[in-house]
């Protein structure tokens, strides 16, 4: 339910509101827009009955929620969201955030040398996991703690933020301590538990989107976030599996626009992930900021062939900085900032 405020509300009828809303065992969330102030009511709709809060003072229409996320809907907010990170670095709005590094964190020193490398080239923030999802339990599981306090030394050393994937509800706390921004994997898009823990955590979240996740599926984990307090998100196509197996997964440009119309969250987009190959990152990563990205991640390694893991699907930096200034200039081109 979506209560939108007459532009003459006071803040007394706002409250009378909410108090209602509240009295009904349902949560109030306000959101004041340029144009409108409206009120979200999470909980169960059909505890309000349409009719009598329209004859509340100060309401201009109430409208029942057809999509079953709302917080993240552009119904509930109609503006792009933006949020600002602690260094002041803007992520959505006219700015196409650029994250670059490693997949996994391997030791410091080369995590240093990869962190100078993108930052030179216009990256505001760094990637790498400490906690790596792989397929295979015997593969490299990344380095936990170290890596994270790797992660923070470095980037606050070169003057980046720090983000990176937490797996496990029980280490969102120790990943919060080094991370700016926290990455749900695509692995663990519908790993509930951990949405609403990240959700009460109102830390900034990257959320990707799972391997064989709908859009609809995309946002209603989001909406859990937003549910749990955390408007701080913003969301990551990184492909999907389709019958097509010339590339590791299918990046869906479609996601881009369908998702910039549906939602007010910023979108990124991972083409390291999409693509799998060094060789099409550049390419779908330009028809990324084309097709409206907010941002693009992408896996960066001075030297792939010894990569600890994904390799294959690295930019070296030389590669990383030429993409950036192609990216920079399609930004230019649709009136926004690289
Ligand atoms: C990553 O970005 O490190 C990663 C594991 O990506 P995804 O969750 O999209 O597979
Ligand atoms: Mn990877």
């Amino acid at each position: 339910m979506i209560i939108v405020l007459k532009q003459n509300a006071t803040p007394e009828q706002i409250n009378h509101i909410c108090n209602k809303v509240k009295e009904l065992g349902l949560t109030p969330q306000v959101s004041r827009g340029i144009e409108k102030t409206i009120i979200g009511v999470i909980g169960q709709e059909d505890k309000l009955r349409v009719q009598p809060l329209e004859a509340f003072p100060g309401v201009e229409r109430v409208m029942s929620v057809m999509k079953p996320y709302k917080l993240a809907s552009r119904d509930f907010k109609s503006e792009d969201t933006i949020f600002v990170m602690d260094n002041g670095v803007k992520v959505g709005g006219k700015q196409v955030v650029i994250m670059g590094g490693p997949c996994t964190v391997e030791n410091k020193e080369s995590l240093l040398r990869i962190a100078k490398e993108v930052k030179k080239s216009g990256a505001t923030f760094l990637r790498g996991g400490a906690f790596k999802p792989r397929s295979s339990p015997y593969s490299f599981q990344g380095l936990g703690e170290e890596g994270l306090k790797y992660l923070r030394e470095v980037a606050d050393e070169v003057g980046l933020l720090v983000v990176t994937e937490v797996m496990d509800t029980r280490a969102v706390e120790l990943v919060s301590k080094y991370a700016d921004m926290l990455q749900i994997g695509a692995r663990n898009m519908q790993n509930f538990d951990l949405l609403k823990e990240i959700g009460r955590t109102k830390k900034p979240t990257l959320l990707k989107r799972g391997l064989s996740a709908t859009i609809k599926e995309l946002l209603l984990s989001a909406e859990y976030l937003l549910s749990n307090g955390n408007f701080k998100v913003m969301l990551c196509e990184r492909g999907i599996r389709t019958f097509e197996t010339a590339t590791r997964n299918t990046l869906d440009i479609n996601a881009i626009p369908v998702l910039k119309e549906e939602t007010h969250l910023p979108v990124l987009v991972d083409p390291s992930h999409g693509t799998g190959n060094y060789n099409y990152v550049t390419a779908v990563a330009r028809a990324a900021v084309a097709a409206g990205a907010d941002g693009i991640m992408v896996e960066v390694h001075d030297n792939p062939e010894e990569a600890a893991s994904d390799g294959e699907q690295s930019l070296v930096p030389k590669r990383f900085d030429a993409m950036v200034k192609e990216l920079r200039a399609i930004a230019h081109v649709l009136g926004r900032e690289v």
